[in-house]
């Protein structure tokens, strides 16, 4: 099963992933933590994203295609994953499309978490992430605990009002057409209300996706 997490910044992918992906038994993969921890580490890779990160913009499509076809080989990923934060734009759509083709696979979903602007700057100017294991907070201060590993929770660069707004741009101008490209060449697209509790988001999806 492959399901492409798709949605505005701050939308709830990065909290949903890893819930669907308890529920329905296979792995995420999110290329934003990918990349943040290539950053840590100091890598070519890190290096090279760093300041797009920062300022958010995208990450150009050959690097993020380059991760998704390096990890997409591995062992793990053979049973489904759940892609989270990619595919950002129509040419990252084309590329896993064609990728998926050599491997006799393609995406099976596309789930789409609809949420408006003011939400979203209320949510991500709130938003603490744990700086260990990524895990994100809404309403939590710098400094505090995560839950699941006990990493400090730190805000993210790009959550900064300025990048915040050049994220929700940049969505509209890359990310948006992707939808309509799903829509156009038959991929399944399903519409969830992100508004709400998160477990109630959880259970609105799993129920779409047994629609
Ligand atoms: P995220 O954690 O998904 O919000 O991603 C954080 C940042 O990583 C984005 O603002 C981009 O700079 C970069 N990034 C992550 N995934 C992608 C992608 N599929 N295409 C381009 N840039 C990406």
């Amino acid at each position: 099963m492959i399901i492409v997490l798709f949605g505005k910044p701050g939308a709830g992918k990065g909290t949903q992933a890893p819930l669907l992906a308890n529920d329905l038994d296979v792995p995420t993969l999110a290329t934003g933590d990918v990349l943040r921890s290539a950053v840590r580490g100091g890598t070519t890779l890190g290096l090279e994203a760093k300041g797009y990160m920062d300022r958010g913009e995208l990450v150009p499509d050959k690097v993020i295609l380059g991760i998704v076809a390096e990890e997409l080989g591995q062992p793990q990923y053979a049973k489904g994953v759940i892609l989270d934060g990619v595919v950002r734009t129509v040419p990252q759509a084309e590329g896993l499309e064609r990728m998926l083709k050599v491997l006799g696979r393609k995406v099976d979903a596309v789930l789409a978490f609809d949420i408006d602007n003011d939400e979203i700057v209320r949510r991500l100017s709130g938003r603490t992430v744990c700086e260990n294991c990524q895990t994100p907070y809404t309403g939590r201060e710098v400094g505090s605990v995560c839950d699941k590993c006990g990493g400090a929770l730190m805000r993210r660069k790009d959550d900064e009002p300025e990048a915040i707004r050049t994220r929700l741009r940049v969505y509209d101008e890359q990310t948006a057409p992707v939808l309509d490209w799903y829509r156009r060449n038959g991929g399944w697209v399903v519409v969830v209300d992100a508004v709400g509790p998160v477990e109630e988001i959880t259970k609105r999806t799993l129920e779409a996706l047994q629609r």
